[in-house]
């Protein structure tokens, strides 16, 4: 199936104060995402924009889970916060790129309430807003990452070289600015308790990111499975002589989806950090199988393309788009031959 060229694009009705400068976007319209937002965006009647962020839109995805929805900075998928409102204390899952103020949104939503913010992994569009926070979870392989990021360029790369955004018109005054903030390394199974029984579990999900995790929302039987279970893509990116490189990895990905599948009677939906949310539990099973057709039979791609950094193979994941892979990111210890 050929892909729509990138140029091809159709608007959606934005409220949010910056523009996506569509001329030089990355990716093309990917059906099934652009259906999702087209709907929620125009047809949700919970989305509304606070004066304290005009950058993000906010919709009530339950009675105590606020989506934040996210525009890309950088020409790739649109990104989720995702804002559970316990009893005592909330949980903010990803600050997305940093533009605008969520510090100011969240105690404009939830009042004097206490609150912990996690990672589910250390990537620009998920964990760029950190530096406005003084302190931030994560899965413990993954804090290096967020170490290595402490620091004010991490922003550079949206900008060429006379300072104007590439992909999306903003000012970087809106960015919030870095500062250094303490970031927590949890295991698996790391639970925070947001008081009256509410409690949301840290799972660890890597694949996507060598730390990466999901959140497991026991109250209102969500798993919240980061970037390893969104619907059009997920991608295994694995970073050459960087710690716990391994887990970046399908094989890493797959132990840890068998564990999760097998938990599926502790919740209903899945709510993904980009695109579609509300999916059934039966997508983990779906990627879970095209993980192992990609161990048992790595050249058996559907789809395969050159990037940047070596060749890309893609998977189809059945109702969803596809498992992308390189040679080295198949096995936790070896290279996979492809032909
Ligand atoms: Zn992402």
């Amino acid at each position: 199936m050929a892909q729509p060229p990138i140029e091809f694009h159709r608007e959606i009705d934005a409220l949010v104060k910056g523009r996506k400068k569509w001329e030089n976007w990355r990716e093309p319209e990917d059906p099934i995402r652009y259906a999702f937002a087209k709907l929620l965006r125009e047809r949700d009647k919970t989305r509304r924009v606070y004066d304290v962020d005009p950058f993000v839109e906010v919709y009530d995805l339950r009675e105590d889970i606020i989506g934040i929805y996210t525009e890309s900075l950088d020409g790739m998928g649109d990104s989720w916060i995702f804002l559970i409102n316990g009893p005592e204390r909330a949980l903010v899952i990803d600050t997305s790129f940093g533009l605008g103020n969520l510090k100011g949104l969240i105690r404009e939503i939830i009042g004097d309430k206490p609150y912990d913010v996690a990672n589910t992994h250390s990537h620009f569009d998920h964990a760029y807003g950190n530096y406005q926070f003084d302190r931030v979870y994560c899965h413990e392989y993954e804090a290096p990452k967020l170490l290595k990021n402490m620091n004010e360029h991490v922003w550079d790369y949206l900008f060429d070289e006379n300072g104007v955004p590439i992909w999306y018109d903003f000012k970087r005054e809106d960015l919030c600015g870095f500062k250094e903030y303490e970031v927590v390394g949890v295991p698996d199974g790391y639970t925070f308790d947001l008081g009256g029984g509410h409690e949301v579990e840290l799972v660890f999900l890597p694949g996507h990111s060598t730390g990466h995790c999901g959140f497991l929302d026991k109250k209102n039987r969500i798993f919240f499975p980061g970037d390893d279970c969104c619907v059009g893509a997920i991608g295994i990116g694995r970073q050459p002589g960087i710690p716990y490189e391994e887990y970046a990895s399908v094989e890493a990905l797959y132990k840890e989806l068998v564990k999760i599948c097998d938990r599926t009677d502790e919740f209903d939906s899945l709510f993904p950090s980009h695109g579609p949310v509300e999916i059934g539990p039966v997508m983990l099973f779906s990627a879970m199988e095209a993980c192992k057709a990609v161990l048992d039979a790595p050249s058996c791609y559907d789809e395969k393309f050159e990037t940047p950094h070596g060749t890309q193979y893609g998977r189809k994941i059945f109702e969803s788009g596809y498992l992308r892979y390189s040679a080295t990111s198949v096995y936790m210890n070896k290279v996979a031959e492809i032909d």
